[in-house]
């Protein structure tokens, strides 16, 4: 039995679970076990379901854990997070490892609690990365660029709604003189000067805040996006030596696993045994886990920039872009509409069928009484017997065994 056939009879075995003959069992049929006969009772399959599902959590989480055993490379401050470019093959990856390139603003609870100030920002706690790559000071200029900036903004701000309160006064004030009221509440020409003062200072915060804005914030920010490039290089390479690491550990905890289940389901496989489907489950369950781990590794290696290339180039074109949700369909199509007419191909298999009917006493071919019937079937005119080669008897064609003398075919 090649490959192929053990891929298929897995698949099917796994998502219909239906057990049915192998090729080389149809002339050789147990006795007591009928074509559609189910080997394992409803308890068993049951039982066997709970195995796959436990057992496949179990083996989850403790491939889970594993990722805590190569030391990770050290997580960069969360200010790091809009300095970074976050490229395709990073968003699968850190979400996978369920751990993000930057902290969270607030890295633990304590520092929370203890710096908790109204509108102060948390502090940046630098990796060795960042220190390497000169980033902190750098950081540390663009937040008080940021802060002064802030300031700016909101001075300004509160100048507008001065301005604006000025404004009035400075018109009810020539109101009052138009008027001409006693008393003047208002003096014009202090109004006046404060008013033009009040403009000179808004004027030299707009200053101020374009020039944060448009040339010293912009060009710290410029810097610190580069530096962070530079540092990427380096911080995916140590992500990809952990990946590695991680890669070779989950192997040696899997692959021995699955090999022995493999090994146990073939030989059981063989030898027709009922105790093949405790190992078909098991099969299933290294299975999953070794396609997580394989996937896991290739996503990171090839898999997902390859996706992306692909992605890429396909966009470009319309049409190619629906051709690929076409050719999905078809491959879906394909594989459940394949699995379909694998496993009926197998029920209704001209020899099984033969078999199946033989053994109800009946003609292969149109089910008339094998009782009426001698070499050939009276009713659609199929040959039913042959001589045997060896005792030269009239034996049954469709059976393996000689009724005679035994001898097989
Ligand atoms: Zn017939
Ligand atoms: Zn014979």
């Amino acid at each position: 039995m090649g490959f192929e056939d053990w891929n298929l009879e897995f698949l099917c075995n796994m998502f219909l679970f239906f057990r049915s003959k192998t090729k080389e069992e149809v002339n050789t049929t147990s006795p007591g076990y009928e074509e559609q006969e189910q080997k394992t009772p409803k308890a068993g399959y049951i039982l066997l379901f709970f195995m796959f599902v436990t057992a496949l959590f179990f083996g989850w989480r403790a491939l889970d854990d594993l990722r805590d055993v190569p030391s990770r490379p050290e997580s960069l401050s969360h200010c790091a997070q809009e300095f970074l470019t976050t490229k395709w093959e990073d968003i699968g990856r850190y979400q996978y490892l369920n751990y993000p390139v930057y902290e969270l603003a607030y890295p633990t609870k304590e520092s929370r609690l203890v710096d908790f100030k109204p509108q102060a920002e948390p502090p940046c706690i630098y990796s060795v990365y960042e220190t390497r790559y000169d980033i902190p000071v750098r950081m540390e200029r663009h937040r008080s660029y940021n802060r002064e900036l802030q300031d700016v903004e909101i001075k300004l701000g509160r100048m507008d709604t001065d301005i604006a309160e000025l404004d009035r006064a400075y018109d009810m004030a020539l109101q009052e003189k138009m008027a001409n009221v006693g008393g003047r509440i208002y003096s014009i020409t202090e109004l006046y000067q404060k008013k033009e003062d009040a403009k000179l200072q808004r004027s030299e915060f707009e200053t101020r805040r374009d020039e944060l804005r448009n040339n010293l914030l912009k060009d710290v920010d410029e810097n610190l996006r580069m530096k962070y490039r530079e540092l990427m290089l380096e911080y995916r390479v140590a992500w990809r030596w952990y990946e590695f690491k991680l890669f070779l550990l989950e192997m040696i905890f899997v692959f021995p696993f699955f090999w022995f289940v493999f090994r146990m389901y073939k030989r059981l496989l063989a030898k027709n045994s009922p105790y093949t489907i405790i190992f078909t489950a098991l099969v299933a369950v290294a299975s999953v886990l070794t396609l997580r781990i394989l996937i896991i590794w290739f996503w990171s290696l090839f898999l997902a920039r390859i996706i992306q290339t692909l992605w890429n180039f396909i966009q470009n074109f319309a049409l190619l872009k629906s051709l690929v949700f076409f050719g999905g369909m078809f491959l879906v199509i394909t594989i459940f509409g394949g699995s379909v007419y694998w496993l009926q191909k197998r029920i209704f298999e001209p020899k099984r069928v033969a078999l199946r009917r033989m053994r109800q006493k009946q003609c292969p071919n149109c089910q008339t009484s094998l009782d009426l019937a001698e070499s050939f079937c009276p009713n659609c005119g199929r040959k039913l017997k042959e001589k045997c080669s060896i005792c030269n008897n009239e034996r049954w064609l469709d059976f393996s065994t000689c009724g005679y003398c035994g001898s097989k075919k």
